[in-house]
């Protein structure tokens, strides 16, 4: 077994050492997961949910310690940390409901009875990034345990900390062992296992699009389920007619928070050409005003980014060269850390209107009409996410269904909620997480006619 070395990217020391799973220890995990399955499923509902309201508490509970140890580990400031604790809670008591709501269907048929059962999958295998080590677990484990199958679940290499915590809080809870289990290693080992082995029926991945294509084509070989998370260039799309204080101070949150590293950055922002001038003027200090520093502080309100190999990463889109309309504060020292930074792109083909920076960068571009608006938002092979920011109502509705993204908010840029569907169109993804729906996406749809004679 290898070690890993868990660094706290605010500081650059070694908060950790976390022992990682090999193939063997991989396997021997889901064999586990696998025998622990039927009894799992056929736990009288009320009682799964129990456990899973007993698990949500539990989490409740250790909110404080879940969310300092996500600073240790990510970076992610402790306000942020407080409410991504609180979401794996949330999920937990949402999909808790499930096991005894979960309903199928009698549908009417000559000569007997028809009725539909949604049956569990089996083992399920998650798959989580870095940059949301607990809401993208919990969007995964939650409703594939409320649905009856068990989980194996491999968080990052990076930031292991917070899914090894959970997986004690799900056997405290009373979950059988088993049932849930957390495999701490390489995406190269326990990742690519996952989709190799024939009792994994489902795969739950988020993370690049690389990779996701190379687990879809993977997945293929056993006609594997799967639901993919990918990447994001998502569109800002700021009118004249909007309130443009409003637009201009919400942007850099829009865009900065968790240092960028979010799948949902509006890293691109398109004003009308008529305000860009005065939207620059309220957007350029409200960017230069971000607090960055110490993630522990209450006020802070970005961090570092995760790791040295990323910020290289992250600052090789920026040069000499590149047109910089504001830029923020980034403490010295030790930390990887970045300042917030908006840019003029140099042309359509530039990587900084292109590829998925992931880090605290946005670019600013004009447009001179609606269409050209939705032209330019869908002028990327992404569609995850989006704004529309107006206070012409048949605009916002016309936009909303112009731009081809799974998640769009008008005047706002919350649009991930535990209770409604996330997920991409075109590269940004295959299926849907969260809101009522998921829970189709870990079970299997099965009709059984009874005859009446
Ligand atoms: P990544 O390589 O796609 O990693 C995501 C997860 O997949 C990690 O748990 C990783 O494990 C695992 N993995 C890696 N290779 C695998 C394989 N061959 N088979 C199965 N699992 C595998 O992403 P990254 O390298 O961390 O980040 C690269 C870029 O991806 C970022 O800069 C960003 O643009 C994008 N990204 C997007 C999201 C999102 O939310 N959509 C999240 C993260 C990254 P290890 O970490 O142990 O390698
Ligand atoms: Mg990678």
């Amino acid at each position: 077994m290898s070690i890993h070395h868990v660094i706290d990217p605010a500081t650059e020391e070694q908060i950790a050492e976390v022992e990682l799973a090999d193939v063997a220890a991989t396997d021997a995990a889901i064999a586990r997961a696998a025998a622990a399955q039927p009894g799992w499923a056929g736990t009288a509902p009320a009682d799964r949910a129990r456990l899973l309201r007993r698990f949500a508490a539990l989490v409740d509970r250790d909110l404080e310690e879940l969310a300092r140890l996500e600073v240790s580990n990510s970076g992610h400031t402790i306000t942020n940390a407080r409410g991504e604790a609180g979401n794996v809670r949330d999920v937990l008591d949402y999909y808790a409901g499930a096991p005894e709501r979960h309903i199928g269907s009698q549908i009417p048929v000559a000569g007997g009875l028809n009725v539909t059962f949604h049956e569990p999958l089996g083992v399920v295998g998650i798959i989580v990034p870095w940059n949301f080590p607990m809401p993208i677990a919990a969007w995964g484990f939650a409703p594939a345990l409320a649905a009856g199958n068990t989980v194996v679940l491999k968080p990052a290499e990076l930031t292991p900390l917070t899914a090894v915590r959970l997986g004690r809080l799900a056997l405290e809870s009373g979950i059988p062992e088993g049932v849930f289990t957390v495999l701490p290693g390489k995406g190269s080992v326990v990742g690519e296992r996952f989709v190799t082995h024939p009792a994994v029926r489902k795969v739950v991945f988020t993370g690049s699009t690389q990779v996701g294509q190379r687990i879809m084509a993977g997945c293929a070989d056993q006609v594997k389920r799967l639901t993919l998370e990918l990447g994001g260039k998502s569109a800002n799309i700021v009118f004249a007619d909007a309130d443009l204080e409003l637009a201009a101070s919400q942007a850099p949150g829009g865009v900065f928070d968790n240092s960028g590293q979010d799948c949902c950055a509006r890293s691109r922002i398109l004003v009308e050409r008529s305000v860009l001038d005065r939207f620059v003027e309220l957007f350029a200090p409200a960017v230069e005003s971000v607090a960055v520093g110490d993630p522990q502080r209450e006020d802070t309100v970005m961090g570092p980014l995760i790791s040295a190999a990323h910020r290289e990463r992250v600052s090789s889109f920026i040069s000499a060269e590149t047109e910089v309309i504001a830029r923020g504060a980034a403490p010295e020292g030790p930390g990887f850390w970045f300042p917030p930074t908006a840019v003029v792109p140099a042309g359509p083909s530039d990587p900084l209107l292109r590829e998925e920076i992931f880090g605290p960068v946005v670019a600013v571009v004009p447009f001179d009409s609606e269409e050209e608006a939705v032209r330019l938002a869908n002028d990327t092979e992404f569609g995850l996410s989006g704004s529309i920011w107006t206070r012409d109502v048949g605009r916002a509705l016309r936009v909303s269904r112009g731009v081809e993204a799974g998640n769009l908010s008008v005047n706002s840029h919350a649009s991930v909620r535990y209770s409604t569907p996330f997920g991409g169109f075109k590269a940004s993804g295959l299926g849907r997480e969260l809101g009522p729906d998921a829970l189709d996406s870990f079970t299997e749809l099965k009709n059984v006619f009874i005859a009446d004679s």
